[in-house]
């Protein structure tokens, strides 16, 4: 704010010495014209600040109106898939730029057949290539993993049971609700087993029982339930003669890590991937664009090609359906994959960086104090797992200082000290994440 305030302008003065009329809204909009904003905001800037009594404060709502639009911000709280923050980076590949827009800027064959000249399927592009990263004979791409569950439920268990585990009732985050989303989909919910132990013979109880159309397993994504515990393994319950749905949510593809010169990181352990979630007998499986996936906001059922076909027959399938924009991203994404380029997704590359390389650049900043730091993946994956991270600290509390910068900088407070994290960070954002922090620092 202060940064804004000080290059206020002044209100056109009279230089009678008398008290000066009010500007027009159109002339106090036209002398801000330089903001490079559309007329008509500035239009709403003038209006106000002309109403408020106050007309030198139009530049400073109109700047106030600039800032709250969609912008780039330099996420330095180690959090790789921040929520907040747009979960998945994007647009800062290191070498081939992947992961920006992707090639339907202009018009695309996104349901058009250029062989034969007919029309095409918008699946066939994207979700061929996400199928085969995963091992999958299908996949289809919705706009969430929310909206992939739920039309996975809706086409294939509406007005039928659906038989989900005590322990895995859970929520997401954001109002994503298990039990919620089995009763929005049309389906019945038919709960199995106990808070902690899940045995394989209650789902073949309640599939024996009643009118049970599938198994959903759910990932417990943002929690952990240790101690007495039992869940039996997605293997166990491919042979019960009902479909299994196994909602990974977090998007790894495969526990491998192909694309990752130096295989899969340790900090990965235990996570559920798509490709040996069906192999071991999942039908489909359900997970998002944007967390470990890499990508932009989607979601993604890949599978059986029967169901993910039952899927995309569904009336919902057409009112969750992603666009150009979207499905272009996640294709040059998906061809990064096959190509093993696992460094060229921003994702991978923050997370895989060593933390000797970290810490060197957290000493080039010339801002604080060097030290080492714990980051996490975030966005509703991996509880408690930590990996390790350096960046610097400064003293006291500088996270309002820090998002006032021409970039904000979101950081961590903890005991009276500000914690930038590099983990998070483009090296090409270092130099105005270190000007930011001197500014805050008043130094
Ligand atoms: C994150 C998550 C979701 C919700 O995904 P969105 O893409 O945010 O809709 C659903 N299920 C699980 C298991 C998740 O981890």
């Amino acid at each position: 704010m202060s940064a804004v305030s000080n290059s206020r302008p002044t209100a056109p003065q009279s230089t009678t010495g008398e008290r000066a009329r009010p500007p027009s809204v159109d002339s106090l909009a036209q002398s801000l014209a330089g903001t490079g904003l559309p007329h008509g905001l500035l239009v709403d800037a003038a209006r106000e600040a002309i109403a408020a009594g106050d007309p030198g404060s139009a530049a400073e709502r109109a700047a106030a109106m600039e800032r709250s639009l969609l912008r780039p911000v330099i996420n330095a709280t180690g959090v790789l898939l921040h929520t907040n923050l747009g979960r998945a980076p994007l647009g800062t590949a290191a070498a081939g730029g992947t992961g920006g827009p992707a090639t339907p800027l202009r018009y695309s064959n996104l349901e058009f057949d250029t062989q034969r000249g007919v029309r095409g399927d918008r699946h066939a592009h994207a979700g061929g290539l996400l199928a085969k990263l995963c091992g999958a004979e299908a996949a289809l791409v919705v706009n969430n993993c929310a909206a992939a569950v739920t039309l996975a439920l809706g086409a294939l268990a509406a007005g039928r049971g659906v038989a989900v585990s005590r322990g895995e009732l859970v929520e997401i985050g954001g109002g994503f609700r298990v039990p919620e989303i089995v009763a929005q989909s049309g389906a019945r919910l038919v709960e199995v087993g106990t808070t902690n132990r899940t045995r394989r013979q209650d789902y073949a109880v309640a599939t024996e029982a009643g009118d049970v159309a599938l198994c959903l397993r759910v990932h417990q994504s943002n929690y952990r339930i240790v101690g007495f515990t039992e869940a039996p393994a997605v293997g166990e319950l491919a042979d019960l003669g009902v479909p299994l749905v196994v909602d990974i949510g977090s998007g790894l593809v495969d526990e491998a890590c192909q694309w990752l010169a130096g295989g899969p990181p340790a900090w990965l352990r235990g996570e559920p991937a798509a490709r040996q979630t069906l192999a071991a007998g999942a039908d489909l499986v359900t997970f998002s664009g944007d967390k470990l996936l890499g990508g932009p906001q989607a979601g993604i059922i890949a599978g059986s090609a029967e169901l993910v076909q039952r899927c995309a027959r569904h009336p919902l399938a057409r009112a969750f359906r992603a666009g150009g924009l979207v499905l272009g991203t996640l294709q040059s994404l998906a061809l990064t994959y096959l190509h093993r380029c696992g460094d060229d997704i921003p994702f991978w590359h923050m997370a895989t960086r060593p933390v000797g390389e970290l810490r060197a650049r957290a000493e080039a900043l010339g801002v604080g104090e060097v030290c080492d730091m714990a980051a996490t993946t975030g966005g509703g994956t991996l509880p408690g797992v930590e990996i390790p991270s350096a960046g610097i600290s400064l003293e006291g509390d500088m996270a309002a200082a820090l998002r006032d910068g021409d970039v904000p900088v979101v950081a961590r407070v903890a005991g009276q000290r500000t914690y930038l994290d590099l983990r998070t960070v483009d090296p090409a954002d270092d130099a105005i994440l270190a000007t930011v922090a001197r500014s805050a620092c008043g130094t």
